[in-house]
This record gives structure tokens, sequence and C-alpha cells, in this order.
């Protein structure tokens, strides 16, 4: 098939071409990202190739079905930014790669949160500097402490299993819990009891309507001030003013993210140029107590292989005329 692979970096580029290597696939490789406009470079393809902060509403759906689009292969497993109801109705069929590696997610979301416990971030700068003083460098240790997820699937019970490895109670709340969180021992309870026993918690749910700034003012609100609190799932779980406003009031130590919720504008590009040209992300990550990285939680050698098999295996079924094994369905 022809396909147009958007937002491409070298490491998409060689991992699908390794896979591809008989050749079955056409690729056009940009390094722009989706939008209403680079729809045109979409024309003369059969299927489009996107990622996590390539937009694909209505418009962008209309316009790739336009222009002889039938399939987008989707290089992750989060697709609360697909109008699904949109491409169905155009005849699109969208896959996505719903667990290219969730191991790589979860030991993401316990090296931010052990940097942010250890404070290594900034131990590293000061042993650079020939600076050994150790003030402001003390945490907790991890064992013996409560940890909480919010979403036990694939990645929420991985953490866990990880945090009860370092000798943490793991607490877990998730309104349809898995088999693996209930073997995994982890106690099941309600949103408000992970928020108010926990130290640690930890967000693995997908960003839906309900989900949309879960940890908001009044969640916030109800944590204790010293906990902890991780996020490599989605920006949209988090209102960000809210949690600004948490961290300077010490309502919460300290902040470990690896998405944010307007970090479609901002991530993936280099601004060191010219700085952050977002000021609400420039004034959370001006907190020492904030770790960040920009959304890489996935970027294993692992994780790369495993996306590109599965795109390429999408490719193959649908030229097939087979049914493609990871078509997106409208949730319930
Ligand atoms: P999953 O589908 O296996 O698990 C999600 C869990 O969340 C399910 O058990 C579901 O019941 C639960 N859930 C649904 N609504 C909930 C709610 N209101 N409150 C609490 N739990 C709720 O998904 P996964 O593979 O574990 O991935 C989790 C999220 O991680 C994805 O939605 C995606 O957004 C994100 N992700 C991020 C990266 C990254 O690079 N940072 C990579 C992959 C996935």
């Amino acid at each position: 098939m022809k396909v147009i692979v958007y937002s491409t970096r070298a490491y998409d580029r060689s991992h699908l071409d390794s896979v591809n290597s008989s050749g079955a696939h056409q690729f056009t490789w940009t390094a722009e990202r989706l939008s209403l406009k680079t729809t045109a470079l979409a024309r003369g393809h059969e299927a489009v190739c996107s990622f996590v902060n390539d937009p694909l509403d209505a418009p962008i759906l209309e316009a790739l079905a336009a222009g002889g689009i039938r399939l987008i292969t989707l290089r992750c497993a989060g697709y609360n930014h697909v109008d699904l109801s949109a491409a169905i109705a155009l005849g699109l069929t969208v896959a996505n790669v719903p667990a290219y590696s969730p191991h790589a997610v979860a030991e993401h979301a316990i090296a931010l949160l052990l940097t942010l416990n250890r404070h290594t971030h900034l131990a590293y700068n000061r042993v650079r500097r020939g600076d050994f003083t150790l003030s402001g460098l003390q945490g907790i240790d991890l064992h013996g402490k409560t940890a909480g997820l919010v979403g036990t699937g694939r990645i929420g019970t991985i953490t866990g299993r990880i945090l009860q490895g370092f000798g943490c109670r793991v607490l877990a709340y998730d309104p349809f819990p898995t088999q693996e969180a209930r073997d995994a021992g982890f106690e099941l309870v309600a949103l408000d009891e992970v928020l108010t026993r926990s130290d640690i918690i930890s967000l693995h749910c997908p960003l839906l309507p309900a989900t949309k700034h879960i940890i908001n003012a009044s969640s916030l609100a109800r944590l204790k001030p010293s906990a902890l609190l991780i996020n490599t799932s989605r920006g949209g779980l988090i209102e960000t003013n809210a949690v600004i406003a948490a961290l300077e009031n010490k309502q919460l130590r300290g902040l470990g993210i690896d998405v944010y919720e307007h970090e479609a504008a901002l991530f993936f590009e280099d601004h060191s140029a010219t700085g952050i040209p977002d000021p609400l992300f420039a004034r959370l990550v001006a907190n020492e107590n904030v770790v960040a990285t920009g959304h890489q939680a996935f970027l294993t050698d692992d994780a790369l292989a495993n996306i590109a098999s599965t795109v390429i295996s999408s490719l193959d079924a649908f030229a097939a005329g087979h049914a493609v094994p990871f078509a997106l369905k409208p949730r319930a």
C-alpha cells in the first residue's frame, strides 16, 4: 500500500523500514504534523500512519477520505484524539497499537517517581558544577508507603507490581478493575480513598469525558500534602492551573509528568533557541519539585519494534482484504 507517515522521526523510519524489508508497502515520510493544511500531502496514498499529537477530528478525516485515504494506522495506544464516529461514518478504518510495551510506560512512571523523590535531577546538576552539598535532597523510603493507582489496565497493573516490589502497599481505583489487578492483590477502593490514603499516586486511565481533569482543585485538596503525583497517561487528566496552585501552596510535594494537557502545540519539537513558547508550561516546570519529560514513556527499542510490527500487520491485513486486528470501535 502507499502510506504517508506523518510526524516521522528517524527512529520511526528505521523501525518501519526494517519490518517492511520485503518492500510490500511504499512509505512517504514527512516530519509535518497532521493538520487540515497538511492533509493535501496525503493525496495519492491509501493509508495514513500518524502519531499521538496528530489530530484526527471530523474536518481532517473528511479531507483525508476525500483524498482517497481508506486506512489510518496510529503509532500509539490512546485514541482520545480521534473522532471515531466520524471516521466510521466516512468508511475509514482506524487501527491503534494497543499494547506495544506497557512495561516501557510503567518503567518510565517509576523513573519519574524515583527522580522526584530522591531529587536526582537536582543532584546531577549540583555534582557537575562541583557542589556536593545535600541540603534539600532528602526523600522518603518507598518501602512501607502506600501507592495509589487510578486505572488498573495493562500499564497500571505493571506499575503496581513494580511498586509492590519496592515494598509499597498498593491501592487502586478502576470502575472496571481487571482480573490481573485482583490477582496482583491490589486493594480495590473508591477514587476518594486513593486520593486521601496514598503517599504516591500514579494515573493510568484513558482520557475520556469522565476522566478529564480528574485531578482538579477539589481532588488535589483531598491529597496528603506529602504526596507525589505521577502522570504518564494523558495530560488532560490534570487541570494544570490547579496543580500549579497546589505545588505553590505546598498542598502537593511533587509532580512527575510525561504528558501535558496542551502538549500538542509544544512537544516533539526543539524550542530551545526561542525558549518555551507556552507560559503555563514554563511556570509549571519552573518548580524544582516538578519533573517533566516530553511524552517519551513509550520510547524504548522494544516498544518501537512492536509499534512498527503492529502497524505493518494492519497494513498487510487491510491490503489482503482481511479484518484489521486492532481496528477501533466506538467506546460503549
Ligand atoms: P488499558 O486500556 O489497558 O487500561 C486503562 C484502564 O483504565 C482500564 O482498566 C479502564 O477500566 C480504566 N478506566 C477507565 N475509566 C476510568 C476511570 N474513570 N477511572 C479510573 N480508571 C478508569 O490502557 P493502558 O494500556 O494501561 O494505558 C493507559 C493509558 O496510558 C492510555 O489511555 C494512554 O493514554 C496512556 N499511554 C501513554 C503513553 C506514553 O508514552 N506516555 C504510552 C502508552 C499509553
